[in-house]
């Protein structure tokens, strides 16, 4: 089958490609910098060069984005969104393209995908789920995160208002929990031919495949880990917000089963390979030799700890997690170019 990968070009979806090119799968990936994309044709998609196409979406907010795209295709995996914290407007710079890129995506797939198409999978995040909790507290697929869509709204309301400017997280927040609310609601209301479901990673590690030309351009998530690597850090800090991890590879794999598995229609997936604390993370690349321009004392602070329920992902998708000794591990040999 053909499967449409958008935001080909990103940490995600370059792996959830190759995952499909592996299998056997012929994938055509949308991207607004070709060259990205065709850095992925002659380097790690090279051995499956010819069943790898690109498409062009420059923007993936204008009407009719994914118009030409979408022909055509057996199935679809939408990953390409914002995720950075450079935000001057929550609105301009994330909320609206994660919610129209998504629109515009389902739009394009009932209308001009054909009667092929059997299963659109979004690529959510835990942060469409995660609210403030008790320490102690175990997420799963059930929960909402109301709380960041409440700070977007009211910043919406009153946008002038400095006491309703919002965190960039919490906006980074608010685009994912709406980005997926606005795919129940496409379902509910447009009742489209094809099949959805959606899947919601935590923090996500792992090597890196894609093209990244410098350090700065290193995706978010491993820019996170790789702060520690590098020694940009001045010590670990880790906050109070819920930590957990997933390996790249294995939020790729959570992709293609939801495409192919029967059962996966119609829910969600929190993807979790486990909680972590930035301590625990020092620790791994301190024993491997991993921490080049720095060291770091052991913090003693005391860090809440959080459940995170993956019987879904791992009963009806198979999903076995890798370890976040090798994730770390992995994740620090792919960006030593960097350093
Ligand atoms: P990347 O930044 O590597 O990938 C983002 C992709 O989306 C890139 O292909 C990027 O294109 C594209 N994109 C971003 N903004 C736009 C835009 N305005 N118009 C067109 N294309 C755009 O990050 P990830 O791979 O980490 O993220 C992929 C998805 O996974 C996102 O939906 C993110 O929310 C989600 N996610 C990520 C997690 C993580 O920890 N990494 C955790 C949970 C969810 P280009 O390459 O040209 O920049």
């Amino acid at each position: 089958g053909l499967i449409l990968v958008t935001g080909v070009t990103g940490y995600i979806a370059s792996w959830t490609a190759l995952k499909l090119l592996e299998q056997g799968y012929k994938v055509r990936g949308t991207a607004r910098t070709l060259s990205k994309a065709e850095y992925l044709k002659t380097g790690p998609f090279a051995k499956y060069a010819s069943n790898f196409e690109i498409a062009e979406v420059a923007d993936l907010e204008d009407d009719g984005a994914f118009n030409e795209a979408v022909k055509g295709v057996d199935g679809i995996a939408h990953i390409a969104s914002p995720f950075h914290y450079r935000v001057a407007d929550a609105y301009v710079d994330l909320i609206n393209p994660a919610v129209n890129g998504t629109v515009n995506l389902l739009k394009a797939a009932k209308e001009f995908a054909g009667p092929h198409l059997k299963r659109v999978v979004i690529t959510s995040s835990f942060a469409a789920i995660v609210e403030p909790q008790e320490p102690g507290h175990t997420f799963d697929e059930t929960q909402w995160n109301q709380h960041s869509v409440n700070l977007a709204e009211a910043f919406k309301a009153d946008p002038t208002n400095p006491s309703k400017q919002i965190p960039a997280n919490e906006a980074y927040r608010a685009s994912k929990a709406l980005a997926e609310r606005s795919l129940w609601d496409f379902v509910k209301t447009e009742k489209p031919s094809f099949e959805v479901a959606a899947i919601n990673p935590v923090f996500v590690f792992g090597p890196v495949i894609h093209s990244v030309k410098d350090a700065e351009s290193i995706n978010t998530s491993v820019f996170l880990l790789y702060k520690y690597i590098a020694g940009l850090n001045p010590k670990v800090e880790e906050g109070a917000a819920p930590k957990a991890f997933v390996d790249v590879r294995d939020v790729a794999d959570a992709h293609v089963r939801a495409l192919e598995v029967e059962e996966a229609k119609g829910q969600r997936f929190l993807n979790v390979g486990g909680p972590f604390t930035w301590g625990e993370v020092v620790e791994v690349l301190r024993k491997h030799n991993k921490l080049t321009k720095n060291d770091y004392p052991p913090t003693g602070e005391v860090v809440p700890t959080y459940g995170y329920n993956t019987t879904k992902s791992k009963e009806v998708l198979g999903l076995k997690y890798t370890s976040l000794e090798d994730s770390v591990l992995a994740t620090a040999d792919s960006v030593e170019a960097f350093l």
